[in-house]
Order: structure tokens, then C-alpha cells, then sequence
């Protein structure tokens, strides 16, 4: 008998939700975590809409919650405003990825931290079919085995990793600094500045009590600090004190933190054998803004349903999980079409985009066909070159990264 049905590798969003999922229907999961604690170090702004949280049926304790929010305010260069209001939460992640892993542990679920995967052996029966794992890694309950795989290990995609499945991922780099002493009106601040982060955006992620995540996401992996030391130095955030995050041991020199998000798509293969790969580890963020959680914390329950039906039914066939993959595919907005929007959109310059901006309604989360031909009109009229610039790929991109479409 294998030691449990699920091991679920990762204690992210992703894996918080398989197991806890997996474990209210009854299935035996191990966690593995390779990090000494569930949630640090923290690598995301923080915010998950309301209908996440909806989708997911979660009841969020006040203690993860560092602010509601009214929705998303986008800025362009020239200042121009416009607003995606979409109600949600800036969370404690870390509190938020320790509530979910315990809720499942509360379910039966084992954790075990300080576990790295860094091997995957399937073993077959007699007639050559999948029978279960033997999973090995740094840590002393390994080796594990298991009936079923959900890789929740984000970023590093372990199992495409180990098992050599097709990896075709790109990554962009994310860092950011907590502030305080920031005002906020409950709305977060993306900053569509070219100037400030190459192909990525800025950020102002506000929390209770004056603090904020201020970060940013670029392709210059390497320029990122700078950049981002720049936009404080050049805007009202010039005077305001950076400050270590309250999960870093005091006494710390004060440095951003972060990490890299998958930004080429959903991989190509996210089943195998008794396997299902989740969130970050599956290529699963959104297109334009890069959040994943959301996608982490749906796939993830998503991966665990059909898991527990495999092994009632006791067919865990690649052939089996491929639903997994017809169920994202159905759920998820075109990602090619998000991303024809999103290199049209870092093709502009900053006059252009503060030129198209100004052509855009106030809102721009619920544009009706009648706004729609409306601002095609304004464009066609003040701005003629801009359709040779593909602005309209731009605008349908804006529309997916509503929550709706798992934007954030
Ligand atoms: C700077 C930045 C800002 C972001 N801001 C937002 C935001 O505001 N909103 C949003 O929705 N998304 C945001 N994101 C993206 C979001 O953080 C991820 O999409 C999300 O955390 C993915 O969840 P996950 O569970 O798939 O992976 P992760 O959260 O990355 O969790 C993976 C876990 O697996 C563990 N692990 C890795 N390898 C192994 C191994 N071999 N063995 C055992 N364990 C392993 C890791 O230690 C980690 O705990 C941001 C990302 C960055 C970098």
C-alpha cells in the first residue's frame, strides 16, 4: 500500500488547495514544503479579488486579510487615470498559505516542511500499467510513495523538471519594497510607465495602517532594483520609509523581495500518469498583470476533484486526468489572443499609451459594444495611427484581466 493517495509538493496557493480539497473528500495527502515555514519568504503583491475568493468558497479570518479594496486604478504616463473597480483583498499572504495548509491538516492532511523533492520514480504493475510513486528527497520521510502527484511547486516546476516533461517556460521578474506611511483610497495603483519597468508594470499594493507593497514586474531581471529605486525616488514616494515585511527576522538590512512569474502560458503537458500540475508549476498566471493565485488556488481544487474520482474510479491514465486539461482550457480566456494584446500594448510608447488612455472610459471593467465602437470611433478620429499599432488587441487584453477571467 502506498503511504498516502495524494503527495502534494508545494505549500503555495496551489498545493494549499489540492490538499485541502483533496483531503474534505476523504483522500490521504502528504505535503512536502522544501521551505523551513508555509508561506516565507513571500514572493506576490498580496491581493486576490473577491470573486477568487468566491470561486473558492472560502471563508477568509480577518487575520489574513491586511485590507478590502475597491478594485485596480491604472496609470499612465501622462497621469491619466482609469479604473478596473473590482472589489477584493491586499492579504497577509503568508498568514493566508498557513490558514489554508492548516485547514486541510484540520481534515486529516500531513505537512511536512523542509521536504525538497528532487526525485519522481513511477512504478508499474505486472501488466505495465502506472500503479503508484516513489518519491524521493531531501528530508527524512523520504522516500514517500503515493498513488497521485499534484505539482504545486510553482516557478521551479519540479515534476516537468524531474521527469523531463516538454518545459518551454519564460519567466519575468517581480520585486517589490513594504512602505509606510503611503495614503491610500482602497484602490491598488498600476502604473503603466515603460520608463519605470520595461514590459512589466509598477505597483502600489496599499495595506491598513499606511503600509503598501510598491514593487514591480520587468523583463530586465537585472535592472529591476534599480528601476523600481527610481520610480520611489521620482514620485510622491520619494520621502516615505521602506521597512522590512513582519515575517523577516528583525534586525535585517532593509532589500525588496520577490520572485520570478511564468509569462509564456499554460505549459503544453500539465498531466501525466498519476500526475497534475497546479498554479505557477502548470505556466497558469495572467497574461497581462501576472497574477496567479487565483488560478493556483481553482486549478489546484480543480486537480484534487478529478484526482478523487480517478481514484475512486482506479484509473489514475494520463488518459484519465486529460479532463484536468479540457476543464482549463474551457475556463481560462485565450492566451494567445491576451498576448498579442500585451506585446502590442509594451510596443507603445509612452505617448501613445497616454494618447490611447485618454480615449478610454472611466471604467474599464465593464465596457459595453456601445462604449466599445465608441472609443473605436475616438481613436479612428484623434489618433488615427494607433490602429496600425494593434491598440485594439490592447483593449480586449485590459477586458481579460478582469477577475471574471482570473486576472487577479
Ligand atoms: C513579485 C511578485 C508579485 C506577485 N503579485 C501577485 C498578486 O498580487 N496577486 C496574485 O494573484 N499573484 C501575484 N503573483 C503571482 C503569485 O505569487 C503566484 O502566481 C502564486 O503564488 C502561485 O502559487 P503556487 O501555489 O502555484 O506556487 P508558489 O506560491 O510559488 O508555491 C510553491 C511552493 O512550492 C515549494 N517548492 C518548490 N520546489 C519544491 C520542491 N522541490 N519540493 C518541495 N517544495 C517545493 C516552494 O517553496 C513554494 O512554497 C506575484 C508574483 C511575484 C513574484
Amino acid at each position: 500500500m502506498p503511504d498516502c493517495d495524494i503527495l502534494v509538493i508545494g505549500a503555495g496557493p496551489g498545493g494549499g488547495s489540492a490538499a485541502l480539497t483533496a483531503s474534505r473528500k476523504g483522500l490521504s495527502v502528504i505535503v512536502v514544503e522544501a521551505d523551513p515555514e508555509v508561506g516565507t519568504p513571500v514572493h506576490c503583491g498580496e491581493c486576490l479579488s473577491d470573486l477568487a475568493v468566491e470561486n473558492l468558497d472560502l471563508d477568509l479570518p480577518e487575520e489574513v486579510i491586511a485590507l478590502r479594496c475597491k478594485g485596480i486604478r491604472v496609470i499612465f504616463p501622462d497621469g491619466t487615470e482609469k479604473k478596473l473597480t473590482e472589489s477584493g483583498y491586499v492579504l497577509e499572504k503568508h498568514l493566508f498559505e498557513r490558514w489554508l495548509i492548516d485547514q486541510s491538516i484540520e481534515k486529516g492532511a500531513m505537512l511536512h516542511r523542509k521536504h525538497r523533492v528532487t526525485s519522481m520514480e513511477r512504478i508499474y504493475n505486472k501488466e505495465n500499467q502506472f500503479n503508484n510513486w516513489k518519491i524521493n528527497g531531501k528530508g527524512d520521510q523520504f522516500p514517500i510513495t503515493c498513488r497521485a502527484v499534484v505539482d504545486a511547486s510553482g516557478v521551479s516546476g519540479v515534476a516537468s523538471k524531474l521527469l523531463k516533461m516538454p518545459s518551454e517556460v519564460e519567466v519575468i521578474a517581480g520585486f517589490q519594497y513594504e512602505m509606510l506611511e503611503v495614503p491610500n483610497d482602497g484602490y491598488l495603483d498600476f502604473y503603466l510607465w515603460p520608463e519605470y519597468s520595461p514590459h512589466g508594470y509598477v505597483w502600489m499594493i496599499p495595506k491598513e495602517k499606511g503600509r503598501a507593497n510598491v514593487g514591480l514586474v520587468t523583463t530586465d531581471k537585472k535592472g529591476a532594483v534599480k528601476y523600481l529605486n527610481q520610480f520611489i525616488d521620482d514620485t510622491y514616494l520619494k520621502d516615505n520609509p521602506t521597512t522590512n515585511p513582519p515575517w523577516r527576522k528583525e534586525g535585517m538590512k532593509i532589500k525588496p523581495f520577490g520572485g520570478t512569474i511564468p509569462i509564456s502560458g499554460p505549459r503544453s503537458v500539465t498531466v501525466g500518469d498519476g500526475l497534475i500540475l497546479v498554479g505557477d508549476a502548470a505556466g497558469f498566471t495572467s497574461p497581462l498583470f501576472e497574477g496567479g493565485s487565483h488560478l493556483a488556488l481553482w486549478s489546484g481544487r480543480e486537480a484534487a476533484e478529478l484526482l478523487a474520482s480517478a481514484i475512486h474510479d482506479q484509473n489514475l491514465s494520463k488518459q484519465y486526468l486529460s479532463a484536468y486539461e479540457k476543464a482549463w482550457k474551457k475556463r481560462f480566456p485565450p492566451y494567445d489572443k491576451i498576448l498579442k494584446g500585451k506585446n502590442a500594448l509594451y510596443a507603445l510608447s509612452d505617448k501613445e499609451l497616454s494618447n490611447m488612455a485618454r480615449c478610454l472610459p472611466e471604467e474599464l471593467g465593464n465596457m459595453s459594444v456601445f462604449d466599445k465602437l465608441w472609443i473605436g470611433c475616438k481613436l479612428l478620429i484623434r489618433h488615427p495611427m494607433l490602429y496600425t499599432k494593434r491598440v485594439i488587441s490592447v483593449l480586449l487584453s485590459f477586458g481579460y484581466s478582469r477577475a471574471k477571467h482570473f486576472g487577479w
